[in-house]
């Protein structure tokens, strides 16, 4: 019998192990390959906040599995994994059970309030579509509500919005969000003095954008600055009620829109039993990406906890989870050959962070600069990353359009 491989999950890092092991599966007939996801369709995550400021359309960010899965769409199932029986090698789903030679979990990760106080129930998560559209509609109603304040103090409480953590999310949506209500919230909501409309980031660390380099954060802080966003570091966020942020030293900020980026756990916790993961419930993998006790099951991307001699822990991002599927389908194809495995190591291929429009921050190893050009690459990378020719297109003529016509800000 052929072995079996089920990836469960249908994202980045899943669809590059599908697409990888796919070519093997299909010319030499040597391996079986299922890919579970509890949605159809695969969700470009890096976009969510231009889908949230209406940049672009929805039909940008998603495209449907099985149309992204070659020639072989009977091989998507649409299920949720429950749990993993590592015993007897079973995928259990809501939709049945799959047996499996290697299993491969790239389940992603879902918003974490890290057990800050009334995070989930008065503060706005971005990771899914549905969070884009409740940040799009809350955006719009916060306005709507702000021009027909009675005083300018209820005007300014509905126009002040707060973003939660400092890191690639919470910046990259703020510029963004800087950029919407200069252009497109000014001109069509003339009631609102611009000087009143606020965006604050609050972050733990000394500087926003951590992980990366002094460079990429010092130089988005500026340009954030210039946005009119201002910046709350060294602070951490204690508890969140409606309109009203608590810091660790005692302030508070009242605004209506609290928007959470800060943090993740990931959703391999409902999987696995407790002692395979870390405390963020993440997977224990070895140097092949393999699970330390188990060596039928592999795990990659944000679900996965990997050590990198020179950084830590590899980034929980879409390039890294990209790179952890290429290492992990070859070594599946290595124990299919009863080959040796191979060790994976990370590297990084330089950092591109936009903030709003027309303006990115590039380290390209040593090569580092700002402004257009570096957010023309970003876009470009972020185009030739797209899995679709016709997505490419739309996306790129949105995008071109955009320069010459306002966003969408219409509800979602
Ligand atoms: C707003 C935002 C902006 C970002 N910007 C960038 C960026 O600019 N650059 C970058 O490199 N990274 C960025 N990231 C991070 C990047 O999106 C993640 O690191 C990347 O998606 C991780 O890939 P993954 O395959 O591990 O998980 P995902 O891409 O999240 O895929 C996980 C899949 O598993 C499925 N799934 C989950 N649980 C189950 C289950 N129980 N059963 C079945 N299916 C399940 C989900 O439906 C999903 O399809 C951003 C993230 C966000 C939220």
């Amino acid at each position: 019998m052929r072995p079996r491989v089920v990836i469960i999950g249908g994202g980045f890092g899943g669809v590059e192990t599908f697409h990888r092991l796919h070519r093997l599966m299909h010319k030499r007939r040597g391996i079986d390959v299922t890919l579970i996801d509890q949605k159809n369709y695969f969700l470009f995550t890096p976009m969510l906040h231009e889908l949230a400021t209406g940049s672009i359309g929805r039909n940008h960010v998603t495209q449907p599995l099985r149309e992204m899965i070659d020639c072989c769409h009977e091989r998507f199932v649409r299920a949720t994994a429950e749990r993993i029986d590592l015993k007897r090698r079973v995928v259990v789903t809501d939709a049945g059970n799959y047996p499996y030679d290697y299993c491969v979990i790239a389940v992603g990760s879902r918003a974490s309030d890290f057990g800050v106080p009334g995070v989930m129930e008065h503060a706005l998560p971005l990771k899914t579509v549905n969070d884009c559209a409740a940040v799009r509609n809350h955006l719009v109603a916060c306005f709507e509500a702000a021009a027909r304040a009675r005083s300018k103090t209820e005007r300014e409480q509905r126009v002040h919005f707060v973003i939660v953590g400092g890191g690639a999310t919470g910046v990259e949506l703020a510029g963004q969000m800087g950029d919407l209500f200069r252009k497109e919230m000014r001109a069509l909501y003339t009631a609102i003095p611009s000087d009143e409309v606020r965006i604050t980031i609050v972050e733990s660390g000394e500087r926003v954008l951590q992980r990366h380099s002094e460079f990429v954060g010092t130089s988005a802080m500026r340009k954030l600055k210039e946005l009119g966003v201002s910046i709350i570091v060294n602070t951490r966020v204690v508890k969140v009620e409606k309109n009203r942020v608590h810091l660790k030293n005692g302030d508070h900020i009242d605004a209506c829109t609290i928007i959470w980026t800060s943090g993740v756990q990931s959703n391999a916790d409902a999987l696995l039993p407790h002692e395979d993961l870390d405390e963020r419930g993440r997977v224990r993998v070895n140097e092949y990406l393999r699970m330390v006790d188990d060596e039928h099951v592999f795990a990659l991307g944000d679900c996965a906890v990997i050590a990198d001699t020179g950084m830590g822990v590899v980034p929980q991002t879409a390039q890294a989870a990209v790179a952890e599927a290429k290492g992990v389908a070859k070594n599946v194809r290595r124990l299919v050959r009863k080959k040796e495995l191979v060790p994976y190591r990370h590297r990084v291929r330089g950092e591109l962070v936009p903030i709003g429009n027309w303006f990115g921050i590039a380290e390209l190893g040593p090569i580092r600069f700002t402004g257009r050009v570096a957010w023309l690459m970003r876009r470009g990378v972020f185009l030739l990353t797209m899995y679709s020719w016709p997505d490419r297109f739309r996306i790129a003529l949105d995008w071109f359009l955009n320069t010459f016509s306002f966003r969408d800000t219409s509800e979602l």
